[in-house]
Order: C-alpha cells, then sequence, then structure tokens
C-alpha cells in the first residue's frame, strides 16, 4: 500500500472571502485544509458550506476548529496540534471604516493576532511556512503607483494594525530565519465580498432596488479610487509566494485604479438604470482619514511569480452584478457569467 503524505495548511479567516476560495483552492491541490472559524450565535460558514464534508468522511480533508485569533491559548494549541506545513493568516478586523469605531479591537485582532501566530511558529521549530495578508491600505497616502520599495503611511487604524504586522512578519524572517512572507495586496472583489464593502454594497443594492426592497443606495466618497481586482485570481497568488525559495513579500494588483463613482456608473448601466437617480450621500459613510488613490505596481509578481490577472475592472463589475441579482432571484444579463466561462473553462472555484 502506497502512504501519501498530504501537505497541511492552517487558515485563519477560513471563513471570510478570500479563505473560502484559498481553501477550495488549496483542496483542488490536493492539501488537507485546516480553518480557525469563530463560535457565534448565527450560522458563519456560508461561504465555506459547499466544500464541506462530514469529518468521518473517508477522504474528508477539510477540518474546522474553534479558536479567536485575541486568544493565545487556543492559537497554540492548534499550530501545535495539527503541525501544519503552512499558515495562511487571513483572519482580521478588515473593514477600515469599522476601526475606527474599534481601534483597540482592530489592534489587538489585526496586529496582535499575526505576533501571536508567529511566536507560535517560531517556539514550534518545524519549519512552517507563514503567509501575512498585508494590505494596500498601508500605503495610504503616499500618491500611486505603490510597489515592495513604496514608504508606507497609513490612514486608518485598520491599516496601522496591518503595518505593524506587516514589519513583525519580516522581523521573524529576518531574526529567527521563519520563511515568513507578506503578500500586499490590492483591493480584491468578488460575489463572496463581505456586504458592506463598496464593490459589494453597491452590486446588492442594485439588485435590491430592482427587486422593489430597496428606493436609494447610501453612499459615501464617490471619489475614491481603488485598483479593485477579481479575489480568486489574488488566493492564487498567496499559494505561489509561500512555494518561492525565499521568503519575500509581494504587491498583488491590476495595475488600473478607478473611481467608487465609475464603479456606480459601471454596475448602474450594466442592468439599464441612470445610477445618479437612485444613489444618496450618508455623511455617516465617510471617514476621518481617507485613501485616495491606490495603483498597484505589480511587476515584481509578474517577473517572479509568473502572475498576470485576467478579470479586469468592467468584467469584475459584471461579475458581481450578474451573482448578486441571481441571489435575488432575478434574471441576469449573463455578460459575467459568459466572459467566467470563457476565460475560466475550468475553474477550481464552484457555487458562485
Ligand atoms: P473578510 O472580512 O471577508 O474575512 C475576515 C475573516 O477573519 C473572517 O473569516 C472572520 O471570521 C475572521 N476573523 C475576524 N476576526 C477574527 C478573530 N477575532 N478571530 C478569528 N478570526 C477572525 O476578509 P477578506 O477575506 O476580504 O480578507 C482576507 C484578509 O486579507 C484580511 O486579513 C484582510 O484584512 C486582508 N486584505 C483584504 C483585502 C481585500 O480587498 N479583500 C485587501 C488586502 C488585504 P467571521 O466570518 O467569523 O467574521
Ligand atoms: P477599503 O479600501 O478597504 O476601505 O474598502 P471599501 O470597499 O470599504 O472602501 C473603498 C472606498 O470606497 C473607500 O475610499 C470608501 O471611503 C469609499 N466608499 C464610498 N462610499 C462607501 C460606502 O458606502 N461603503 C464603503 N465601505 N466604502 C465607501
Amino acid at each position: 500500500m502506497v502512504n501519501i503524505i498530504l501537505k497541511k495548511a492552517l487558515i485563519t479567516g477560513i471563513t471570510g472571502q478570500d479563505g473560502s476560495y484559498l481553501a477550495e483552492f488549496l483542496l483542488h491541490k490536493g492539501y488537507e485544509v485546516h480553518g480557525i472559524i469563530r463560535r457565534a450565535s448565527t450560522f458563519n460558514t456560508s461561504r465555506i458550506d459547499h466544500i464541506y464534508t462530514d469529518p468521518h468522511d473517508a477522504g474528508a480533508r477539510l477540518f474546522l476548529h474553534y479558536g479567536d485569533l485575541s486568544d493565545d491559548e487556543q492559537i497554540s494549541h492548534l499550530i501545535y496540534n495539527i503541525k501544519p506545513d503552512e499558515v495562511y493568516h487571513l483572519g482580521a478586523q478588515s473593514h477600515v471604516r469599522v476601526s475606527f469605531d474599534t481601534p483597540e479591537y482592530t489592534g489587538n485582532v489585526t496586529g496582535l493576532g499575526t505576533t501571536r501566530l508567529l511566536e507560535m511558529i517560531r517556539r514550534s521549530g518545524n519549519g512552517i511556512k507563514f503567509y501575512q495578508a498585508s494590505s494596500s491600505e498601508m500605503f495610504g497616502a503616499t500618491p500611486p503607483p505603490q510597489n515592495e520599495t513604496t514608504p508606507f503611511w497609513p490612514r486608518s487604524p485598520y491599516a496601522c494594525a496591518k503595518l505593524y504586522a506587516y514589519w513583525m512578519t519580516r522581523n521573524y524572517r529576518d531574526g529567527y530565519g521563519i520563511f515568513a512572507a507578506n503578500g500586499i495586496l490590492f483591493n480584491h472583489e468578488s460575489p463572496r465580498r463581505g456586504e458592506t464593502f463598496v464593490t459589494r454594497k453597491i452590486t446588492r443594492g442594485i439588485a435590491r432596488i430592482l427587486a422593489g426592497k430597496e428606493k436609494y443606495l447610501y453612499m459615501g466618497n464617490l471619489d475614491a479610487r481603488r485598483d479593485w481586482g477579481f479575489a480568486p485570481e489574488y488566493v492564487e497568488c498567496m499559494w505561489r509566494i509561500l512555494q518561492q525559495e525565499e521568503p519575500d513579500d509581494f504587491v498583488i494588483g491590476t495595475g488600473e485604479s478607478h473611481s467608487v463613482r465609475e464603479f456606480l456608473e459601471t454596475a448602474f448601466s450594466y442592468v439599464g438604470l441612470d445610477w445618479e437617480e437612485y444613489v444618496r450621500i450618508d455623511p455617516r459613510y465617510f471617514r476621518p482619514t481617507e485613501v485616495e488613490n491606490l495603483i498597484a505596481d505589480a511587476r515584481k509578481a509578474r517577473e517572479k511569480l509568473g502572475w498576470k490577472p485576467c478579470v479586469t475592472f468592467t468584467d469584475l463589475t459584471k461579475i458581481m452584478v450578474d451573482a448578486d441579482l441571481r441571489e435575488a432571484g432575478l434574471e441576469p444579463p449573463g455578460e459575467g457569467d459568459e466572459f467566467l466561462a470563457r476565460v475560466y473553462p475550468d475553474r477550481w472555484w464552484t457555487r458562485d
């Protein structure tokens, strides 16, 4: 009998947008995947329910464990017992606007959570590889384009916490020789994006307007510009970053920037609506300090990881509108679905 040893990955934040795609990607690659989930009074696993099988089934390769990034004890227990080959640290209080309301909590989970993991990896001495989900928000007010050598200028408690985690990752790499790498990812979206991030808020809002459930969409700063990509393409980079010979840091993004206003125009016009009739401004969504413009210079990723995104702005918008219309029980125009079927005929992610 041949004993096949599977690579083991531990994913924090497996119930989030990226965690769910990454879990699917790693299962497709043949990994045994472990994920940390939080206990909640309602089910919070909807993004991974379609890949979950009963752990008692022969061949089950996805295992979930309760834990919290603020709980040192449980993190160390999981690292010790699972003995993963690779840790993908995606768990975080990830919402910039919310971080202004909960700065200390954000620092604890998004910042210190990384240190807790790194410290356990150091103590385990098992040669575990570590991926840190760093963010373009760390560049903040530094004008674009931004690459791996651009100075940081964080503009929110979230960005400050991520910057601390970024430097801890580099320090553990330099000081202890741990294979610890930062992926500095620009905004990436999908039908699984959290409902309060701006892209999903817009595409879901359109579906609710068309379904007669809402009259208006209340928005904040429409002038902000982001480099928006497609999440499944970005989680593949996380894996590629950990397969390099040496640990290193990489900027990942499309190299195109668009305003929130352009996203509104593109998404509403796709379903034949004039966005200005449906959008109202609510100052509650303004931020005390804003990040005006992010554009990735991802040449290093292109050269060293061989990575180039296929999905850019207009197609991303259509993919997300199609999915939200379908979820609302409406017939989507279908151009996003057609695009995906053409570009990714054998795609590894399912359900949306
Ligand atoms: P999500 O907000 O969709 O997911 C965050 C995940 O973290 C969820 O699984 C959440 O669990 C978990 N989490 C939150 N707090 C805790 C905690 N205290 N203990 C354990 N788990 C916790 O984020 P994304 O998937 O979009 O992003 C993944 C990572 O990448 C995040 O770190 C984010 O900051 C970073 N990032 C994201 C970018 C993007 O554009 N999406 C860009 C750059 C970086 P639960 O489901 O229970 O809430
Ligand atoms: P971020 O880049 O991580 O902050 O991602 P978001 O999707 O939350 O926000 C992107 C940009 O959209 C920011 O500059 C926000 O100020 C802007 N924005 C404008 N209106 C809204 C809104 O109603 N909700 C959110 N989340 N962002 C908004």
